[in-house]
């Protein structure tokens, strides 16, 4: 008789973050689906100030409307010129319905004329694993976060056609000032080093302890 296999939620609508978890996570045992999969309507209300309050607010919003245990991710990019934004506004920095291209011609206004050495800056992700069950003191849903950060520069201009987002302006720090960007990184180069990789790999232990 086969056995069935766990099942985990992916508390995203991005396909890219569907995409690269299910990558770096390389789960043996676990069968991922998105909120799209187990047809989850609606959004949590995204307004914590830190990503590790927005990954637990989606993680939470998952594991509550699946009843199963749910990871979800919260990203962004912090730019020292700009005393750390736009932070957990990266995705709307460019305003609401702000496209990749609208946020990175935004930023590159903002450091316009701004040699290498001051145009420092790091991707951040934190996932959020949020388990179904009993709530604990406040409320919410059980949730352990983890952290993986990725420092870098911002590029005098897109250039690549990799990833996705920022990356056409993100110059990884290994890179010399106008070297590569990560929309010219292969998808292993990228998972090498990215802030995504680092938060699954700090991820991974308590994930394959849960028998996933
Ligand atoms: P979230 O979906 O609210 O977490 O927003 C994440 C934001 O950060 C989006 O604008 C993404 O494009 C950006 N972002 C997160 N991770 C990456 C990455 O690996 N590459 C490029 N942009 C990223």
């Amino acid at each position: 008789m086969a056995t069935e296999r766990p099942r985990l939620v992916i508390a995203t609508r991005s396909e890219h973050k569907l995409r690269e978890l299910g990558e770096l996570l390389r789960l043996r045992r676990a069968e991922l689906l998105s909120l799209e999969d187990l047809g989850v309507p609606g959004e949590p209300v995204e307004d914590g100030l830190t990503f590790e309050a927005n990954a637990t607010i989606k993680a939470r919003f998952a594991a509550s409307a699946t009843h199963l245990p749910s990871l979800a991710d919260d990203s962004g990019i912090e730019v020292d010129a700009l005393g750390g934004a736009p932070g957990v506004w990266t995705r709307r920095y460019a305003g609401p319905d702000a496209t990749d291209a609208d946020n990175n011609a935004k930023l590159l206004a903002a450091l316009q004329g701004l040699p290498p050495a001051e145009r420092g800056a790091r991707y951040v992700c934190v996932l959020a694993l949020a388990l179904p069950g009993e709530r604990v003191r406040g409320g919410g849903l059980p949730v352990t976060v983890r952290r993986g950060t990725c420092r870098g520069r911002i590029a005098p201009a897109p250039r690549g056609t990799g990833g996705f987002g920022y990356d056409p302006i993100f110059e990884p720090a290994r890179e010399v000032p106008a070297g590569r960007t990560l929309g010219e990184y292969s998808v292993a180069e990228k998972h090498a080093i990215s802030h995504r990789a680092r938060a699954a790999g700090r991820m991974l232990p308590i994930l394959r302890d849960l028998g996933f």
